[in-house]
C-alpha cells in the first residue's frame, strides 16, 4: 500500500503539542519512527513516550528551531540514532498580535526567526542528507494566512511569513524534484489546538466560525491523513503545493 511508511524516519517540528502532535501520531500510526522536536522539554518527552506505548518508535529531541546550531545538532541526534531522515515535517510555528503600526521590530523577528528563517534552515539541513540519499518528502506547516487575511487582521507578521513558507516550499518543491526530494506543505484554516485558546486570540474565535463555510473550527485530526499522504510515495507525482485545509474559508 502506496500510503505505507515502514522503515521511514520522520521528525516533526514543534511536535510536542497541537498540530505538529497529531503529526506525530499519524506518521507514527503509518508506520515511520519518529523523532518528536520541541523547545520544551516536557512536552517533546511526553508525546515520544505516547507513541512508544502505542509500540512507535520514538525519540524526543529538545531544539529550538529559532537556533541555527539547534537545528544541525537535533538531525544529528536523530541521524545517529536512526541512520537518516526520509520525512521532514517543518510544524514549530509562533503567533503575535498587533495592530501593523505598532508591530515592533522585535515581533517581526522573533516570527520570522521561527516560522521562516527556522524553517528555512531546517529544510536546507535536512535537504541535503535527503537529496545525498537521492529520496526525501519535506512538509512544511504554513497557514490559510498565506492566501487570504483572515479577520480580524493584525498579525502582520504572521501572515507575511506564512507567506514566505508557500513560496519556499514552491522553489524548493521544484528545484529538487528531479533529485528525488519533494517539498509540500499544508495550511491548515482556524485549528481547535492551545496556540488559538491564548487571551489574545481567544475573542476571535467566535468572529471567525461565522467565516468557516464548513461550520466549525478544524481538528487536528482533520489534518492528518494530509501528512501521512504528503509523507508516503502516493504523493510522488506532488511537488511545491499547497494544501488547503480550511472548511471552504478562503473562498468565502
Ligand atoms: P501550538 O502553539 O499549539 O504548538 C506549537 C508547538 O511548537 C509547541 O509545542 C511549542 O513548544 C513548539 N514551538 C514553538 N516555538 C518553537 C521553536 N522555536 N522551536 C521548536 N518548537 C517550538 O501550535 P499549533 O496550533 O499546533 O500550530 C502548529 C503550526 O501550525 C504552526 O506553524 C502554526 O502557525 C500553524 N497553524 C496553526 C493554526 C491554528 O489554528 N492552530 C492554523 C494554521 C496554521
Amino acid at each position: 500500500d502506496r500510503l505505507q511508511l515502514d522503515g521511514k524516519v520522520a521528525y516533526i517540528t514543534g511536535g510536542g503539542q497541537g498540530i505538529g502532535r497529531a503529526f506525530c501520531h499519524a506518521l507514527g500510526e503509518a508506520g515511520a519512527k519518529v523523532a518528536v522536536v520541541d523547545l520544551i522539554p516536557a512536552k517533546a518527552d511526553a508525546v515520544a513516550h505516547e507513541l512508544s506505548l502505542k509500540g512507535i518508535k520514538s525519540m524526543a529531541v529538545v531544539a529550538d528551531v529559532s537556533k541555527p546550531e539547534d537545528i544541525q545538532k537535533m538531525l544529528d541526534k536523530v541521524v545517529a540514532k536512526w541512520g537518516t531522515v526520509h520525512i521532514a515535517c517543518n510544524n514549530a510555528g509562533i503567533n503575535m498580535n498587533s495592530p501593523s503600526e505598532e508591530t515592533s521590530l522585535e515581533e517581526w523577528d522573533k516570527t520570522f526567526s521561527v516560522n521562516l528563517r527556522g524553517l528555512f534552515l531546517c529544510c536546507q539541513a535536512a535537504g541535503r542528507i535527503m537529496l545525498n540519499q537521492g529520496y526525501g518528502k519535506i512538509i512544511n506547516t504554513a497557514s490559510m494566512a498565506s492566501l487570504i487575511v483572515p479577520h480580524p487582521q493584525k498579525q502582520l507578521a504572521y501572515n507575511t511569513s506564512k507567506a514566505g513558507v508557500v513560496k519556499l516550499t514552491q522553489t524548493l518543491g521544484t528545484e529538487w524534484i528531479n533529485r528525488g526530494v519533494r517539498v509540500n506543505c499544508i495550511s491548515p484554516g482556524i485549528v481547535d489546538t492551545p496556540l488559538i485558546h491564548s487571551e489574545e486570540l481567544k475573542p476571535l474565535v467566535q468572529r471567525w466560525l461565522t467565516d468557516i463555510p464548513a461550520g466549525r473550527l478544524a481538528q487536528v485530526t482533520d489534518l492528518q491523513a494530509a501528512v501521512v499522504y504528503l509523507a508516503s510515495e502516493a504523493s510522488d507525482y506532488m511537488t511545491g503545493h499547497n494544501l488547503v485545509i480550511e472548511g471552504g474559508q478562503s473562498l468565502w
